[in-house]
């Protein structure tokens, strides 16, 4: 074993069973290991490396704001925080936005923000606010949000968790219907679900959950912090639907793929929720995260990347159809450059696959051990994707 990985393991917590690959550089889409081996990147960090690797422009921005000012604290003005939110605002039709660093942590600011709004305008009597989750969702680490998660494995040794939440089955509208109260706060969704295996739901589902929210007085908040940004094919993943939500979940690739920043946006009546000293962080919108995270929305819209993503992931998908002959797999699917290749794991299971595909030069990544997700970043090109499948295909034909 390499030895960095070796100390890894004597040294660090055991939280993660990472690949058998140690990886040292990377540009655009491609990385290298330490013996100098190069694989073609289909995961891009969970799409926090949704702009590639290295980025000369995002590391340029990223360089020249540590020289300058890199954090002071919320507790000033900066001459960059202004400037990001009012892109990020722009961008993504929201009123206002709240920066924090990771998708955890905004999740649990939408959380936060859903459960004050409905005391304080929806007139939910006090400690009785409820939020309704989906089956299968995927929002973070913390107690709270593994509190409502359906995965017993996030949820086993970590309890008690805080109370106030309601799950239903992902994809049925009805069971939304059915599940709301005169207590509710938010409905909470990932327009598809990332973790979950790449799960697209019916068209018009997230429509018809919206309407459902404005009638019954409910937000809907989106978590985009995987499916934001590009990645489906549109800004947001909300936009296939023609839903712009309540409140709106950002991380991942907002900060550029070179630091944690993540984003609670929201309609003005929402965020005003929050006043002095109700929520913070220390980190959250430093002059260097906006720096980074203005200049990746100005790659993102310059290098036409949301379109990019929507032509490389028909081509991606039509590329990956001939794969179901095989009888290793069962499905595939995608959205935009988010597709996944499902395992029959009676034949090959997960791990082994995986590790098969980046001994032929590939990183990729199982979910629950049945799905592979192909979610290069969004720079890569069609000789690149091509290559990728190509040697996926010989792994599982
Ligand atoms: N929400 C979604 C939809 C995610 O996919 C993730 C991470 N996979 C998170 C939230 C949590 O983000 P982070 O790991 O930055 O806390």
């Amino acid at each position: 074993m390499h030895e960095a990985a070796e100390l890894e393991r004597r040294y660090g917590a055991h939280n993660y069973d990472p690949l058998p690959v140690v990886l040292v550089r990377g540009r655009g889409a491609e990385v290298w290991d330490a013996q100098g081996r190069r694989y073609i990147d289909m995961m891009s960090a969970y799409s926090a490396a949704s702009f590639g690797h290295a980025h000369p422009r995002l590391v340029a921005a990223l360089a020249a704001q540590a020289g300058r000012l890199a954090v002071v604290s919320r507790a000033y003005h900066t001459d960059r925080l202004g400037p990001f939110l009012a892109r990020l605002c722009a961008l993504t039709g929201q009123e206002a936005a709240l920066p924090m660093n990771t998708g955890a942590e905004a999740v649990e600011t939408a959380l936060k923000a859903a459960r004050k709004w409905a005391y304080e305008v929806k007139g939910v009597p006090p400690g009785r606010a409820e939020i309704v989750v989906c089956e299968g969702n995927f929002h973070g680490r913390t107690i709270a949000i593994v509190g409502f998660s359906s995965e017993a494995a996030y949820r086993e040794g970590f309890g008690p968790f805080p109370p106030g939440f309601v799950r239903i089955p992902y994809g049925d509208a009805e069971a939304l219907e059915a599940a709301i109260t005169p207590h509710t706060a938010a409905f909470l969704v990932e327009p598809v679900q990332g973790e979950a295996g790449i799960v697209i739901p019916p068209r018009g589902y997230l429509a018809r959950c919206a309407e459902i929210c404005r009638r019954e007085g409910v937000l809907l908040i989106a978590d985009e912090v995987q499916t934001g940004l590009g990645r489906t094919g549109r800004l947001l993943a909300c936009e296939h639907d023609g839903v712009r939500p309540d409140g709106l979940i950002l991380g991942k690739a907002l900060g550029g793929g070179l630091l944690p920043v993540s984003a609670f946006l929201a309609r003005r009546e929402v965020m005003d929720v929050f006043r002095p000293g109700d929520h913070g962080s220390t980190f959250g919108g430093s002059p260097l995260a906006a720096a980074v995270g203005l200049e990746a929305l100005a790659v993102l819209e310059e290098e036409g990347l949301v379109a990019r993503s929507a032509e490389l992931g028909r081509h991606l998908l039509e590329r990956l159809q001939p794969l179901r002959r095989s009888p290793r797999v069962r499905a595939v699917r995608g959205l935009g450059l988010f597709c996944a290749v499902e395992l029959d794991t009676d034949r090959i299971d997960a791990r082994t696959a995986c590790e098969r595909v980046i001994e032929a030069g590939v990183l990729t990544k199982d979910t629950h051990g049945r799905v592979l997700r192909l979610a290069p970043p969004l720079v890569i090109d069609r000789a690149l994707l091509d290559e990728a499948v190509e040697r996926i295909a010989s792994v599982l034909a």
